[in-house]
């Protein structure tokens, strides 16, 4: 099978019907759900799921490691979304997210720039709003 379509992206339309993985840690299923503004619950114990890139593949809900793996990875807001490094010469390179649990602290760590944590608008707010004022429309 060849996946020349991963190269051309489809355009997001507004109401678009993609599905997109929605996880559950304390199930550690994923659902694939049309994108929400609020989190859905969980089909299963009803806890609120965390929607995912599209790119994230679950892993089975018996490997325990991959799935805290993923968490930690969400956790520091990674939602598998593509992260870069930049090379010597300017270019940036798609880095790939770490395949074992082991390796996502040092992922972590050397992206955390690229978190969503670091992106403005797309998550909560973690509650420390000393920065900034929200009042500056
Ligand atoms: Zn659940």
């Amino acid at each position: 099978m060849s996946q020349i379509q991963l190269l051309s992206k489809p355009k997001t339309k507004r109401g678009s019907t993609y599905l997109f993985p929605c996880v559950c840690f304390g199930c550690r299923k994923t659902f694939r759900k049309p994108p929400s503004e609020t989190p859905r619950p969980c089909p299963e114990c009803s806890k609120p799921m965390i929607m995912l890139n599209r790119k994230f593949s679950s892993p089975k809900s018996r490997d325990v490691e991959q799935w805290k793996k993923v968490d930690y990875l969400v956790q520091h807001g990674f939602y598998f979304f593509s992260v870069y490094r930049t090379a010597e010469n300017g270019k940036k390179i798609s880095v790939p997210y770490p395949v074992r649990l082991a390796d996502a602290p040092s992922f972590v760590k050397e992206f955390m720039s690229q978190s969503a944590r670091h992106r403005r608008g797309v998550e909560e707010p973690e509650g420390r709003s000393q920065t900034s004022s929200p009042s500056d429309a």
